[in-house]
């Protein structure tokens, strides 16, 4: 008999929960990752995201060559594949890490009975978040949190640094015996997961996926950066942040995994480290949040929180939404942030802000739209972060951004680009170029936004 072990959001050896109990069940894996497409529709991943996960499965299928465990392919409806194949396979048990998100649980709750029924054991590891904090609910009304303040004190509070550990496998033992495999796999090259354009080629100047440059990010970060995360993370040019989110997003490392090298800065170092420590830790809280509001509010990936915002609030204008999309609003801020997100697949968190601010408050386009163009651009796109950010900003969602937080482009700009380095970076020569007529004037657009928001939130109760 064999021990079918199904990869998901999990692409690494160490602290992998659902690794080492395949591994513990002394026979062969059998280790599997199915790409679905047709299940996810529109959240299938974009095209960026697509090329991270190539890169991440060759990784993880080299690294799993080494223990002797053959990663095998398949593009195919995930019920049906496992199903299958743990009645052909000789399978005895299944074991995989839950994606804790609710429009993959579905999937992962047909899989569990149909091999229930068929009497195969089904271990179902919960290891995508910091915590049970899904079954937080507010003391007033007993209902989930939509306001990121206390769910963190709670989520804080409960939090014991001490207990925490992971399994830290650093050694993470061979299989006993190679898993047979099956006839009807496919290779990772059969999952067409990149595109035939090879315009993707460019991400290798940014980006090196896999569980390897993870780990090494995060050291390197600690070491070099985290003593100044609060005071640097705001500005685009300096290498404040971790830039783990892509690395996270395909557990190509463990949320655990990062607090568990946080604890002893945060417990023992006391002083600047571990306030740092402690703000690096409430960013990860943040994800956490949104992982909590997807899961209680599933229809927020496409509908508003604040059902208010209907389509009808919002405008359809393709014509700048391209220009907003090719960098080309005449906003330098905005245009340096959307050529970064277009050669690289990232964009900084400040600039994240300002160009979701300015399309949706300044242009009046939906989020939805916005949302959807960093969907198919970002290597780290998440179906949780993407969806609170947007919401956050265009102030429909859970604890959103007030509505009359219009930010203006050119004075972050100022505060966080102050010599011009990232514009400067991004756009060709800036400072020569004779400046285009911006997609809208800021500070008309800026009035008929409030008159917009203050129609719906005030008058329209
Ligand atoms: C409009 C908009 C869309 C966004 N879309 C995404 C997305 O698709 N995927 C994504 O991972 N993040 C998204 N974010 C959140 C944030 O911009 C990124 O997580 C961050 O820029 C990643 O860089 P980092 O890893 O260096 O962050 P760090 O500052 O080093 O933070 C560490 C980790 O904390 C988490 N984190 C940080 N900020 C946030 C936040 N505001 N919300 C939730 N989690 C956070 C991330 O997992 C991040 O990797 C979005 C933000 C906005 C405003």
């Amino acid at each position: 008999m064999n021990t079918l072990l199904w990869f998901q959001r999990d692409l690494r050896l160490n602290d992998n929960p659902a690794l080492s109990w395949a591994l513990q069940q002394g026979k062969p894996v059998i280790a599997v990752y199915i790409y679905s497409p047709e299940e996810d529709a529109i959240w299938t991943e974009g095209g960026a995201s697509r090329w991270w996960l190539h890169q991440s499965l060759k990784k993880l299928s080299d690294d799993l060559q080494k223990i002797n465990i053959k990663l095998q392919f398949f593009k195919a409806n995930s019920v049906e594949t496992i199903s299958q194949l743990a009645t052909q396979a000789q399978v005895s048990a299944v074991v995989w890490t839950n994606r804790h998100e609710p429009h993959r649980n579905q999937y992962e709750n047909m899989i569990e009975s149909e091999l229930l029924k068929k009497g195969i054991e089904v271990e179902r590891i919960k290891d995508a978040l910091i915590s049970r904090a899904d079954d937080f609910l507010t003391v007033s009304k007993n209902t989930p949190y939509r306001v990121f303040t206390p769910f963190y004190k709670k989520l804080r509070s409960e939090l014991n640094l001490y207990k925490f550990h992971t399994n830290n496998n650093k050694h993470v033992k061979s299989a006993d015996a190679p898993a047979v495999l099956y006839k009807h796999s496919q290779t990772l090259d059969q999952l067409s997961l990149l595109d035939y354009h090879p315009w993707h080629e460019k991400l290798h100047n940014f980006w090196s996926p896999g569980e390897k440059k993870a780990s090494e990010t995060l050291d390197s970060f600690i070491n070099d950066s985290l003593f100044n995360y609060q005071s640097e993370r705001d500005f685009p040019e300096l290498d404040g942040t971790s830039r783990l989110s892509a690395h996270l997003q395909y557990g190509e490392i463990s949320v655990q995994q990062i607090i568990t090298q946080l604890v002893p800065l945060i417990e023992m170092q006391g002083g600047n480290i571990a306030q740092q420590a402690e703000v690096f830790l409430r960013q990860l809280i943040w994800r956490e949040f949104a992982r909590y509001t997807l899961w209680h509010f599933p229809e927020t990936s496409t509908q508003p929180m604040n059902p208010k915002f209907t389509k009808r609030f919002w405008k359809t204008d393709s014509v700048n939404l391209e220009k907003w999309q090719q960098g080309k609003t005449g906003i330098p801020i905005i245009d340096a942030g959307m050529k970064q997100l277009w050669e690289s697949g990232t964009m900084h968190n400040r600039v994240r802000m300002l160009v979701a601010s300015l399309l949706t408050k300044n242009m009046g386009i939906s989020w939805q739209q916005g949302a959807h163009w960093f969907w198919d651009t970002l290597v780290d796109a998440d179906l949780a972060n993407n969806t609170m950010g947007w919401q956050w900003v265009a102030g429909c969602g859970v604890d959103a951004a007030p509505y009359y937080r219009i930010f203006n482009p050119e004075t972050q700009a100022k505060k966080f680009d102050k010599q011009g380095y990232y514009i400067n970076r991004w756009l060709d020569k800036p400072s020569t170029m004779k400046p285009s007529q911006p997609v809208v004037d800021l500070a008309t657009s800026r009035v008929n936004a409030l008159d917009r928001y203050n129609n719906i939130i005030r008058h329209n109760q």
